[in-house]
């Protein structure tokens, strides 16, 4: 099935969106990958969905990607007398390890890592930053706060803490046992929530060992002071808007976007952006002009792909949803300020054959009109380099392995086709020009910029470039 547009689209599933019906029309709607996210629904749930979604690939013939989203280690603050308790601004208010449930004084916080991190003046983040607490002053087990932003605290809340490095790895005893029943399963992304820092991502790799890409989410600050580090470890990033949000003052995390997009994109990795995309669209067929806006400069960015999370998994109207994403990328990619915007962000090809290559492939494409750009890849980092060139013509991916051509499913302009390898020259060019005449790409007297790597058949071999004729 060949999109109208570049940018991808990844929708969670989850309840409103189990059934393969619903799955087969959040596709046809637009959706490239579908994240399972792990901090809800049983294993076999996801199992479900994952058999879901491999039905839906066989029958429409097209590789989807499957993405595990590992929860992460939450902080929690323990139980609460009652119905919870009303906090006023500038009142003292305690945290302790005692175990006793929390009251108007005190609350317990049953997390030692927690007091070992903190230190006087730092903020305490409860309930996604609906309440704000500064701690004055510290023991070994216990935390007197002011309460800087008030309102009602109730049972086991969440807790951010934006200015600690807490000693804490990404992958709790639940995320590794998830992680194992996901790679079992045969997911082809793992998303690592709770990154601080690039040995977190080095941690997951050795776990992971290849059997999926691994895609890091920026939702912490102390992930920021070595984001480079990062970025260069992971095959992918996700900027994760929602707890970006709590953890660092709202207005910060537009640039932030910006930021991570341009890094990203200038190492050639693909970039997510996420979360309350069309927030509204949970409860309404129709989105705010506001939500319209967001998904647009998420495009406009030069993201990969934009996701759905509870628009999709829990909403009232997933596929409405998936479907306004699809129309918006579209629109925006067809205004000219957009392929502006690609062709002013360049970088400079690394010095290696493949990347001199597919960075002449895009000029040669421009300089003679060609209709696509067709990409011979195995691992598939040959059609990542093609992808971070934001050719302005469609890329079409020939690759042997499902797997590969799955993990690119999220990578921005990839049409993924998986097909053997090119046994020669003619093979090459015959397979290339049936695989975009196929998918509507190209019709008969069109021009491909071909490229591959000689001998056929050899990962990490691109060295050729050939202009065919579509017969
Ligand atoms: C986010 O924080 O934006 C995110 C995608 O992660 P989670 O689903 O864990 O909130």
């Amino acid at each position: 099935m060949q999109r109208n547009r570049s940018t991808k689209i990844i929708a969670t599933l989850g309840p409103a969106s189990g059934e393969q019906e619903t799955i087969a029309a959040l596709h046809a709607a637009g959706a490239d990958l579908f994240r399972l996210n792990f901090s809800h629904g049983e294993h076999a749930d996801h199992l479900a969905r994952l058999n879901a979604i491999r039905a839906v690939e066989q029958a429409v013939g097209t590789p989807i990607g499957v993405m595990a989203d590992l929860q992460g280690p939450k902080i929690r603050i323990g139980t609460i007398q009652g119905d919870g308790v009303d906090l006023a601004v500038g009142a003292a208010y305690r945290l302790d390890l005692t175990g006793q449930p929390g009251d108007g004084q005190r609350a317990p916080l049953p997390h030692p890592e927690v007091f070992a991190a903190l230190e006087e003046g730092m903020d305490l983040l409860i309930d996604d930053g609906r309440l704000r607490l500064l701690v004055k002053q510290l023991g070994d087990d216990y935390a007197e706060c002011e309460v800087v932003t008030g309102g009602r605290l109730t049972d086991r809340k969440g807790v951010n803490l934006p200015q600690a490095l807490l000693p804490l790895g990404a992958m709790t005893a639940k995320d590794q046992a998830d992680l194992r029943f996901a790679l079992e399963a045969g997911v082809d992304w793992v998303a690592l929530s709770f990154v601080q820092r690039p040995d977190d991502i080095a941690e997951a790799r050795r776990l992971i060992a290849g059997r999926a890409a691994v895609m890091a989410k920026i939702e912490k600050p102390a992930a920021l002071c070595q984001i480079d580090e990062i970025i260069e470890l992971a095959d992918a990033v996700m900027v994760a808007r929602g707890d970006l949000g709590v953890e660092l003052p709202v207005e910060e995390v537009p640039a932030l976007q910006k930021d991570l997009i341009r890094r990203a994109r200038r190492a050639g990795k693909p970039v997510v952006v996420a979360t309350q995309m069309l927030e509204s669209m949970i409860s309404a067929p129709v989105p705010t002009r506001a939500e319209v806006s967001d998904v647009a400069t998420a495009v406009y960015d030069g993201a990969d792909a934009v996701m759905l999370s509870g628009e999709t998994a829990s909403g009232g109207f997933p596929v409405e949803a998936v479907e306004v994403m699809n129309r918006v990328a579209a629109k925006v990619e067809g205004d000219p300020g957009y392929r502006a915007i690609m062709d002013a962000e360049h970088a400079d090809p690394e010095a290696t054959s493949a990347d001199a290559i597919t960075a002449a492939a895009r000029q040669v494409a421009e300089t003679i009109s060609a209709t696509a750009i067709v990409t011979y890849t195995t691992s598939g980092s040959t059609a990542l380099r093609a992808a971070r060139e934001r050719p302005p013509v469609p890329t079409l991916v020939l690759t042997p392995s499902l797997i590969t051509a799955r993990r690119l499913a999220v990578a921005w302009g990839l049409s993924c086709v998986h097909s053997a390898d090119a046994s020669g020259f003619t093979d090459m060019v015959d397979r290339a020009c049936r695989a975009a005449a196929d998918r509507g790409i190209a019709t008969s007297g069109d021009r491909l910029v071909i490229t591959a790597g000689v001998p056929f058949g050899t990962p990490g071999a691109t060295n050729s470039l050939r202009i065919a004729w579509v017969p």
